[in-house]
């Protein structure tokens, strides 16, 4: 399936679990894909993976906490393809679970500039290009299952994440003018390296057997749904949280 046609993609956390799988799926529907994440050697494997399949890619290292890297990453992009059609926003960390007072402002300030601040950046960036090729685009950011809910521990998480939920709808507003459809994916508990670093096995086997589907999802799931929403399919979509979560958020589910 050639739908994105030589279009340009930005997709950042691409070297790696839902980012990856995106990269790799963009490119075998004809996307060029730009695959950014901060770990070079990382983000040269993927590049590497889609050309051999015939995929057209190349990497940039960026920190996307970072605005000057956030705005050179875009200029990278389109000084490589020329121009920028879509951009999955999907880098983010995990940070600090703890209780409030163990809580530091440093720890707080790490959460909000990775995932909603470098999302933010991201988003400014990438639209500020898009505006100026006057084209329109589409763009998917990746949020949580826990922008709707939480556990013990996840406040700074969950907030960079119903952040980035509420961030989305507000902007519906003024990039439906230039056609610019904005976007969030919402994975439940999946399976990435981020999961198997941050979450101990018994905790995962509770998560497990409290979703309705009684496994993890995978990153190919979630990223055909952001694929799926950047697509020409979705043309109607905008403004929304997209749950992939094998029922887990379902109201009344773990009662
Ligand atoms: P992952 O395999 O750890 O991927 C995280 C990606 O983000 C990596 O490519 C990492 O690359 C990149 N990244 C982290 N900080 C960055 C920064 N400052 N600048 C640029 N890139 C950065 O985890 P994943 O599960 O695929 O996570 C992808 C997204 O899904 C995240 O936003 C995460 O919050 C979200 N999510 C995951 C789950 C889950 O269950 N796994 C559930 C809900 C939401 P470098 O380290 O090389 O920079």
């Amino acid at each position: 399936m050639e739908d994105f046609n030589s279009k340009v993609v930005i997709v950042t956390g691409g070297n790696s679990g839902i980012g990856r799988a995106a990269s790799h799926i963009f490119a075998r529907r004809g996307a060029r894909v730009a695959v950014v994440a901060r770990r070079k050697p990382e983000v040269e494997a993927v590049v590497e993976e889609i050309r051999s399949f015939g995929g057209e890619a190349f990497g940039i290292s960026a920190d996307i906490a970072d605005p000057e890297q956030v705005t050179a990453m875009v200029e990278q992009a389109v000084s490589h393809y020329g121009r920028l059609d879509v951009a999955f926003n999907n880098a983010g960390i995990i940070g600090k679970w703890a209780p409030i007072d163990d809580l530091s402002s440093e720890d707080f300030d790490l959460a909000i500039g990775v995932n909603l601040r470098g999302t933010w950046h991201c988003i400014r960036a990438e639209v500020a290009q898009m505006k100026r090729q006057g084209e329109g685009g589409a763009i998917v950011n990746t949020s949580s299952w826990l922008a709707q809910g939480a556990l013990r521990g996840s406040a700074l998480y969950s907030m960079t994440k119903a952040g980035q939920d509420v961030l989305v709808k507000s902007l519906t507003f003024e990039l439906s003018e230039q056609q610019i459809r904005i976007n969030n994916v919402a994975p439940g508990v999946i399976d990435t390296p981020m999961t198997s670093a941050s979450t101990e096995a018994d905790a995962l086997s509770a998560l497990i057997g409290q979703t309705p589907m009684k496994r993890l999802g995978t990153s190919d799931e979630v990223a055909e749904a952001a694929v799926w929403m950047c697509s020409p399919a979705a043309g109607f979509v905008t403004g929304q949280s997209l749950l992939v979560d094998g029922g887990y958020t379902i109201p009344g589910n773990r009662m």
